[in-house]
């Protein structure tokens, strides 16, 4: 997608401080943390959001949650992470390429 802020960031057009990369995610520190750890994945296919997620492109999902496990060791937040990935305005989303916040290092409370 042209003028999509993550598809820019994974090509390298929008530069981000990268924690892991291979042929199917990325994942890169959020600029604006809202945790002492915080960082997101998101799949280097565009899809707008988790409501685009179809069967042919689910395996990225589970792999992307694969990453955040290996991640979350080396990052030693193994012990408790949230994942959180927001849908639509009502949600909270502002960047529409489908992301999972991966929060960490404080008391993230309840959530329900
Ligand atoms: P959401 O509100 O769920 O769409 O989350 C978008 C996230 O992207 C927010 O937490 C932003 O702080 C983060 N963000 C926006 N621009 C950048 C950027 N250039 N580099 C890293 N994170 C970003
Ligand atoms: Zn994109």
């Amino acid at each position: 997608m042209n003028d999509c802020l993550f598809c820019k960031i994974i090509a390298g057009e929008i530069p981000s401080n990268k924690v892991y990369e291979d042929d199917l995610c990325y994942a890169f520190y959020d600029i604006n943390p809202l945790a002492p750890t915080h960082f997101l994945v998101i799949p280097k296919v565009h899809l707008a959001s988790a409501a685009e997620v179809t069967e042919e492109t689910a395996p990225v999902v589970g792999h992307i949650y694969a990453v955040i496990a290996k991640l979350a060791k080396e990052l030693g937040i193994a012990e408790g992470y949230r994942v959180v990935t927001n849908v639509g305005a009502l949600a909270g989303q502002t960047v529409h390429h489908l992301h999972f916040h991966v929060l960490s290092g404080k008391e993230l409370g309840s959530f329900n």
